[in-house]
């Protein structure tokens, strides 16, 4: 076992946890990444199959690193790597592929004309 220290993303006050270093962290982040289990620091989280993070709540956990910061009682999430069919999770990429996604402004004209496919230049002549 051995400390690892956190940064409080919303106070910057520093808390330590004491891991077993089984697991890798991708980050830590004010709020919970989409998919991710957290628990508690105080409950077992390492080398688990159903825990992909822990759930702080700056100051009330006891692990402040700092005795005479109080933290602010927000709660932080930090995140393992989390692995599917081998392949590194990323929760960042599914909102990104939902933005590229630019089939607006056609569709919507497809529907004004029988000509269908071939829409946008032939009803312009
Ligand atoms: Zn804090």
């Amino acid at each position: 076992m051995y400390g690892v220290t956190y940064y409080c993303p919303h106070c910057e006050a520093l808390v330590e946890l004491q891991r077993e270093g089984y697991l890798a962290d991708k980050a830590v982040t004010p709020f919970p990444f989409e998919g991710w289990a957290y628990v508690s620091p105080d409950e077992p989280f390492e080398d688990r199959e159903d825990v992909d993070g822990v759930a702080f709540t700056c100051g009330e956990d006891g692990l402040l690193k700092d005795e005479e910061s109080e933290g602010c009682g927000e709660s932080f999430y930090l995140s393992f790597v989390k692995f599917e069919d081998g392949e590194e999770l990323d929760p960042r990429k599914p909102s990104e592929r939902v933005e590229i996604a630019d089939e607006g402004p056609q569709s919507t004209r497809g529907p004004s004309g029988p000509s269908g496919p071939s829409g946008p230049s032939g009803g312009f002549w």
